[in-house]
């Protein structure tokens, strides 16, 4: 053939860039589910059911559209167990004149195919990820000769380029670019009380054995797959979208940060796998969300709440992480070298709040923003652990990870390890925040208004020893004056006995006793 199309596992767009001015007759579309992707970390189960799941459904709809699609399953005896392997020995089989594939959501991983183009002397056409609203040259032409670079001031710029929730003179919706304020409501301790439900779509029978293969190739992986819910197609990913933007999103606005025990949903829109893989686009579900605000269906909070989250955060993640990659693989700069505690696999610990989540994890895969933030990255902060070993563990437990989103969030965002490289200072808060957003600490052990003795939250105790031990690199940022200030208030007493509690802490959590 003309043109062999590599499809990554991350990329399964309906309108795929590389078949869309392709003939069918002319190309063969190559696929592979490989050990090495599935071995990188140790995967969820849930995880890698949902890649092959979506690559089977994609290589299932192509065939039926006329295209010739040789696909690798993981079974296959004598299959190449890495891409670069499985590419080589395509080029090598049906011999084309071009590889065509999109940006990979992984930078060593595209450098590694180009290897092997150069290798066997056939040229790689390389495909922009059109399913980004801003391309990798737009992000690095934004970011040239900037001083601070800063969620924000890219947010409003794309707002700007692409014309959404603008008022008529340009200027933002509502008076203002970001609602974040209006974003942070708690439930109280009434509890979030009835929740739509999230109709999550029952798994294919496609997809169901893919499932069975899973647990059978992985006996001893990582988490359980009978919650298997996640919409694998476009069709299904469309439907999801679609019922999370009459049911749920009016409220998201105003309760994305909230958390509550044994309640993964909320009014989340759990729709970041989908996006993940290409089976939904950013822009186009901004425009929808734009449109239920415009006919008065959602309030501004939560359809600029939400925008914020895709056309700001995701984006500005995927720029930062093509910008500043090497930086994200070797930044630390707060020294942290402790290890990952056991119980973020197990949940074997007598915080509250970190057991539900990893059970959570455990069960679905699936934890939101503010869990993964102020729960698991923040305690994982304030401990000390080695950046890419919480990096690792981001990678294996969340059924959306693709190095591309995963990294810049976790050691930039929730471990500060590259400082004030895209972020302007560290979100660490102590257990009153946890106390204040949800309602884990009522069935807790220990107590979130304690900072030091035996019954002192962990989180607080920690999180005054950390401005403590982190004190000379705070000082000159604005944005911590006022959590430094009241450091300052404590006396030498109160500091000595946390940070006796500190030390008590970080033994406990090596031992697996906390
Ligand atoms: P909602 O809460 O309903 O939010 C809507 C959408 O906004 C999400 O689907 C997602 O596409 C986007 N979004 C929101 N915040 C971010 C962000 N910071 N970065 C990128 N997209 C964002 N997201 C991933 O897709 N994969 C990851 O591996 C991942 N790891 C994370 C690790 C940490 C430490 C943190 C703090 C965040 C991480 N995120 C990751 C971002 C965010 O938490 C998830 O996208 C979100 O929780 C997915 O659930 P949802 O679709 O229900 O999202
Ligand atoms: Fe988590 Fe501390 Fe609250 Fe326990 S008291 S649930 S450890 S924040």
């Amino acid at each position: 053939p003309a043109r062999l199309v590599l499809v990554l596992g991350d990329h399964l767009a309906p309108d795929h860039p590389a078949l869309r001015d392709a003939d069918p007759a002319e190309t063969v579309v190559c696929m592979a589910e490989v050990r090495h992707e599935a071995d990188l970390f140790p995967n969820h189960r849930q995880r890698l059911a949902y890649f092959f799941s979506a690559m089977r459904h994609f290589a299932a709809a192509r065939r039926e559209g006329g295209w010739t699609v040789d696909y690798q399953e993981l079974t296959e005896a004598s299959g190449a167990d890495s891409l670069p392997a499985f590419l080589r020995a395509k080029i090598r089989e049906h011999a084309p004149e071009a590889v065509v594939m999109v940006e990979a959501g992984r930078l060593s991983l595209e450098a590694e195919i180009r290897e092997v183009c150069e290798a066997e002397g056939v040229p790689l056409d390389l495909r922009e990820n059109d399913h980004f609203a801003c391309s990798r040259a737009e992000f690095a032409e934004w970011l040239d000769g900037r001083k601070r670079v800063l969620m924000y001031d890219f947010y409003r710029s794309l707002r700007t380029r692409h014309g959404i929730l603008l008022d008529e003179a340009g200027g933002p919706e509502g008076g203002s670019w970001s609602l974040d304020a209006e974003n942070q409501q708690s439930f109280g301790k009434k509890g979030p009380g009835l929740l739509p439900d999230a109709k999550r779509p029952a798994a294919s029978g496609l997809s169901q054995d893919v499932v069975a293969m899973v647990n059978e190739q992985f006996p001893d992986g990582w988490g359980e797959t009978e919650s298997f819910a996640w919409p694998v197609t476009p069709e299904a990913a469309e439907a999801a979208f679609e019922t999370f933007v009459t049911e749920r999103l009016p409220e998201f606005g105003t309760f994305q940060d909230a958390m509550w025990t044994q309640q993964p949903w909320l009014y989340h829109a759990l729709i970041s796998p989908a996006m993940n893989v290409g089976l939904i686009e950013p822009l186009a579900m901004a425009r929808r969300v734009e449109a239920a605000y415009r006919a008065g269906k959602v309030p501004i909070n939560a359809a600029e709440g939400f925008i914020r989250q895709i056309l700001g955060w995701r984006e500005f993640m995927r720029g930062v992480y093509t910008a500043f990659h090497d930086r994200l693989h070797t930044d630390n700069v707060l020294e942290a070298h402790e290890p990952l505690p056991e119980f973020y696999w197990t949940g074997e610990t007598h915080m509250a709040c970190v057991r539900d989540v990893v059970t959570q994890l455990q069960e679905h895969a699936y934890a939101h923003h503010i869990q993964r933030l102020m729960v698991t990255g923040l305690f994982a902060q304030l401990l000390g652990v080695e950046p890419l070993a919480v990096h690792a563990w981001y990678m294996a437990y969340y059924v959306d990870s693709v190095e591309w989103v995963t990294l810049p969030n976790v050691i930039g965002m929730s471990q500060f390890a590259t400082g004030s490289l895209f972020t302007t200072k560290p979100y660490v808060a102590s257990g009153a925040y946890v106390d204040r957003m949800s309602n884990y600490c009522s069935g807790c052990r220990y107590n979130p208004k304690e900072a030091s003795g035996e019954k002192a939250c962990p989180f607080t105790t920690l999180y005054w020893d950390f401005l403590s031990r982190h004190r000379a690199l705070l000082e000159g940022n604005n944005r911590m004056a006022f959590q430094l200030r009241n450091l300052d208030r404590k006396t030498p007493e109160a500091l000595e006995a946390i940070g006796e509690r500190a030390d008590g802490v970080r033994a406990m959590a090596r031992e697996g006793t906390l």
